[in-house]
């Protein structure tokens, strides 16, 4: 018998309560009931996102809250700058391709981060750019990347700032309206611990007024059809109702813990993992890892897909490999979203047994010594 553990970064594990939710009765979208759920749920959304400004609600996965940010607001032949340091964040220059931008890509060493001073030149390098990309926890390299600073920047030009946040909202601090962001997309999978399937977009006054004015083609994903059916409390097309019945539910718990509160939880978790995995004698992968996913270097000599196959299969733990060119190089292990310190504990537990078995030479039960002493802080 096992019992199943997701320490990924998305999807990630949903509480019993929050699965309960979703299988109520489903109820009508246009009727009067539907409304009060609608704003409570914007309200919500807004307090996670840190904003007063209108969150989108998409039926999507993360990637279409993407498409719907960037075609809202860009055009055809805008100039966009796009930094790339993992698959995600090739996802923000694919995007503005399919549309037709015009996409100034930064491509970053793979476990970097971009800096303020990099950005600031990219600018005024190109001074007409319309927007800048960023991914703020970059999930296939678990780095986290200083957005706040990036803000600053970005807020003296004309160009718009979106971020993708779909792994760290709600995991990462985040302060839309205060770190002056234009744009955070997140998704329903990850930190916000519901099943995949929604996605969201706060859009600051800046970028509405872009909105207005873009003249990329869009339909499901089209910024200004969303932008105005939330003026009417509602989405353009029918949303998925459950999940929103279960989103309701998420929101509650989150209000209830505490945005603060959920941002230290997330800071514990993950240094208590990567404590433990020092202790095995492992190394962190990147210099600025994430809460949100920690990536660890695969030891020499063992082959990197047998770690996450052997928790899986023998232990009920799922964590993830590596990524294209971080393939069999590192392994990562989240505490993202419904992860308490006896999830952190029980994954590293299984990971002492997996590398011992396979051959890794470290002092037996350092790591989760390591773990307990910075849970027990
Ligand atoms: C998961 C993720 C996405 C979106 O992926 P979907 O599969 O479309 O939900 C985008 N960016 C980051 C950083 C992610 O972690």
């Amino acid at each position: 018998m096992q019992k199943r553990l997701l320490l990924t970064p998305g999807p990630t594990m949903v509480p019993p309560e929050v699965a309960s939710a979703e299988a109520q009765p489903i109820i009508h979208h246009r009727a009067p009931e539907f409304d009060p759920l609608f704003m409570r749920i914007q309200e919500g959304l807004q307090y996670v996102f840190q904003t007063k400004n209108p969150v989108l609600l998409l039926t999507s996965s993360g990637s279409g809250a993407m498409e719907c940010a960037l075609t809202g607001v860009c055009s055809p032949g805008d100039k966009i700058i796009c930094v790339e340091g993992g698959k995600f964040g090739e996802r923000w220059r694919e995007i503005g391709k399919a549309f037709g931008m015009n996409v100034i890509s930064e491509a970053i060493e793979w476990g970097t981060a971009v800096t303020p001073q990099r950005i600031e030149e990219l600018l005024s390098q190109n001074p007409d750019a319309k927007a800048v990309c960023v991914t703020h926890c970059e999930t296939s390299t678990g780095v986290l990347t200083d957005i706040k600073a990036i803000a600053e920047v970005v807020a003296k030009t004309d160009a718009l700032f979106l971020v993708d946040a779909v792994s760290s909202l709600g995991a990462e601090e985040i302060r839309t309206d205060e770190w002056n962001i234009d744009i955070v997309v997140t998704g329903s999978q990850k930190a916000l611990m519901l099943p995949p399937g929604l996605a969201f977009v706060s859009v600051s006054k800046r970028a509405q007024e872009r909105a207005a004015q873009s003249k990329t083609p869009a339909y499901y994903f089209s910024m200004k059809a969303y932008l105005k059916n939330l003026e009417k409390k509602t989405t353009p097309y029918t949303p998925a109702v459950s999940l929103i019945l279960a989103l309701d539910k998420a929101l509650e718990m989150i209000r209830k813990e505490g945005m603060e509160n959920i941002w230290a939880r997330h800071a514990q978790l993950s240094k208590a993992i990567q404590a433990g995995c020092r202790a095995m004698g492992l190394t962190i992968f990147s210099q600025s890892p994430s809460h949100v996913v920690t990536p660890v270097k695969v030891p020499a000599g063992i082959d990197g897909g047998a770690i996450p196959k052997m928790l899986r299969d023998q232990y009920g733990v799922t964590i993830t490999g590596g990524q294209e060119k971080l393939k069999g190089k590192i392994f990562r292990i989240a505490t993202l979203g419904y992860a308490t310190a006896f999830d952190a504990t029980t994954g590293i537990c299984a990971l002492e047994l997996a590398l011992k078995k396979l051959g890794h030479k470290f002092q037996e039960g350092a790591g989760i010594a390591a773990a307990l002493k910075v849970l027990a802080e």
